[in-house]
């Protein structure tokens, strides 16, 4: 609005979030009930999820969309944009910047997945998180493992430190070893070292893998619950926890596997199940940041916010291509 942009937003939107109309409404957007009117008449839309192909193909010619809008998962989906010619800025592709920062989605969700995989293990935990000295005799914090250090990683030893754990994680790329100390966790180091492109780890090599199983396969048995969130970009997330680890793992340990998105970390998760493997509870939660979803949805709107501020001056689009932002997130992709 402060852009100079009319905005008009679909009745019944943030409900789900606790946002209601009401709060659009003040904040000066027109509500509407038939959102495909809304949509056939926008200069730039913006959404969480892409629409379906065929309300894509409802949209304005060359009209800009910004959201999670993942062309490559659907190829009637990249049809779509292509056939309309919209200008598409998938989040998901922008660059991890520290000017993009703002404006990252996979980072502002993945915290809010980070924090609510702690606090699942620790409910579906039989036993308390911190150190505790009662009459009934002194419980030992418990032994929380984080596999993985990204965004959702840090999020969860920070937050599993909060609860009073013992918290040790390890990640592929050496550089999360003062992250993780920072927060208060113990760096587990396995000896592998695999950091990839953009900041991004690689995948590793079977030796390297067997050498990181070997390691890790003795250390679990040791370990009350384990939170993964390892993931290799564009890939299947990497098999690191196997079913015989799992085996010698005490009964009553916990497994909430956050890359059971991608196919999981753990060789048992089954996508948005929980179940008991010999005693040992493996969870496999999708989509949590949906689970936290006012504040989830506050920071994505926000981000969403920052990107479309970059396109919008005084009430009209114009994209500045010169600006790195807009040229590696656009889609298709720009020649050159
Ligand atoms: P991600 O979701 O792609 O992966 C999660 C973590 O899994 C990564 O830390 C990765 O190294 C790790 N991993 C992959 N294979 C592994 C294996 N076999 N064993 C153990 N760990 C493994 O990561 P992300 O959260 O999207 O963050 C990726 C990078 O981007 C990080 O360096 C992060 O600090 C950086 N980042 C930068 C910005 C920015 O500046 N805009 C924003 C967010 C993240």
């Amino acid at each position: 609005m402060a852009a100079g942009a009319t905005v008009a937003v679909e009745r019944g939107l943030g409900a789900l979030a606790h946002f209601p109309d009401e709060a659009y409404a003040t904040a000066g957007a027109t509500l509407v009930d038939d959102a495909s009117a809304a949509l056939s008449g926008a200069d730039l839309v913006l959404c969480v999820q892409a629409p379906a192909p065929d309300v894509l193909a409802t949209l304005r010619e060359g009209a800009a969309i910004i959201g999670q809008l993942q062309p490559e998962g659907d190829p009637a989906r990249a049809e779509a944009i292509r056939s309309r010619g919209l200008v598409a800025f998938p989040l998901e592709r922008l660059p991890r910047t520290t000017r993009a920062q703002a404006m990252d989605v996979l980072s502002s969700q993945a915290g809010m997945a980070g924090y609510k995989a702690v606090l699942i293990a620790a409910q579906l935990a039989p036993r308390f998180f911190p150190m505790l000295t009662t009459a009934a005799g002194t419980i030992r914090p418990s032994k929380v493992l984080v596999i993985g250090a990204g965004v959702a990683g840090l999020q969860a030893v920070a937050t599993a430190r909060r609860l009073g754990a013992q918290v040790e994680c390890f990640d592929v790329r050496p550089e999360t070893r003062e992250q993780i100390e920072s927060l208060g966790g113990r760096f587990l180091d396995l000896g592998v070292s695999a950091a990839g492109e953009g900041g991004y780890a690689r995948a590793l090599t079977e030796e390297e893998r067997a050498e990181q199983q070997r390691r890790l396969g003795e250390h679990l048995r040791g370990i009350d619950a384990i939170v993964c969130t390892a993931a290799v970009p564009g890939r299947p997330a990497p098999r690191i926890i196997t079913a015989s680890m799992v085996e010698g793992m005490a009964p009553g340990s916990v497994i909430v596997d956050l890359a059971a998105e991608t196919g999981g970390n753990c060789e048992l998760t089954r996508p948005g199940e929980t179940i008991d493997a010999g005693g040992v509870t493996v969870a496999g939660p999708l989509n949590l940041a949906s689970s936290g979803a006012l504040h989830a949805s506050e920071m994505f709107a926000r981000n969403a916010f920052n990107f479309a501020s970059l396109l919008v001056s005084e009430g009209a689009l114009a994209f500045d291509w010169e600006d790195e932002l807009l040229a590696k997130t656009v889609w298709p992709p720009r020649e050159g």
